[in-house]
């Protein structure tokens, strides 16, 4: 932590620059969109007790940092690992928990927290399986749906925003594990 007279950091252009990817959503469009959906769940858990935030590690982890700044209630913060066994890109509906929530749920107002709901298969294994521990209601709040890729039925409460079929990056969102700290929403333009 710097000294209170350090001067702050300086900008990083080279994170705001698209290249080399094709801007789909701005860094404007997301902040408005987030602060948006925050405000939804302030007003919708308003009154309830025990309402746990759970993130999805790791593609979650920019938009939920952001979210629950615009959620004015108490709330507890809890993340869970998955992974999609095979490639990458490809979402096999095989689905493991690689790191499991800290606190139990049972009896908690659980709103879980996704990057992105694509063939539906890695949230639907989520769902059911926060299912059977019980909480008092549990809800989905995803960033994007990609709908022309869906396979399983997933309700998703709170939307961000649709997008088209493009492998996207950016905002906690990876190739590899890298540019997730894109500020924006690209996508990788065909050559
Ligand atoms: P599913 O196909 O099971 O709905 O999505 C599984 C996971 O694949 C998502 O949580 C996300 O981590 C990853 N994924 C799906 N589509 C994209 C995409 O367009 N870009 C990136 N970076 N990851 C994606």
């Amino acid at each position: 932590m710097g000294s209170p007279s350090s001067p702050r950091p300086a900008a990083l252009p080279w994170n705001r620059s698209p290249a080399p990817f094709a801007e789909l959503i701005s860094v404007e469009a997301i902040a408005a969109r987030v602060a948006e959906l925050g405000a939804q769940l302030t007003a919708d858990y308003a009154g309830k007790p025990d309402v746990v935030v759970i993130g999805v590690l790791k593609g979650s982890v920019i938009f939920l940092s952001d979210l629950v700044r615009h959620i004015a209630l108490p709330c507890v913060l809890d993340f869970i690992g998955i992974s999609s066994y095979g490639d990458a890109s490809v979402s096999s509906g095989v689905v493991q928990i690689t790191q499991d929530l800290s606190r139990p749920i049972e009896g908690k107002h659980v709103i879980v927290v996704e990057d992105i709901v694509d063939t539906g298969h890695t949230v639907a294994y989520l769902l059911e399986n926060l299912a059977t521990r019980r909480p008092a209601s549990i809800k989905l709040c995803s960033l994007l749906h990609k709908p022309d890729r869906s396979e399983r039925e997933v309700k998703i409460d709170y939307l961000g925003f649709t997008i088209p079929n493009k492998f996207v990056v950016g905002y906690g969102l990876d190739i590899s594990q890298q540019y997730r700290n894109l500020p924006f929403i690209g996508f990788v333009q065909d050559p």
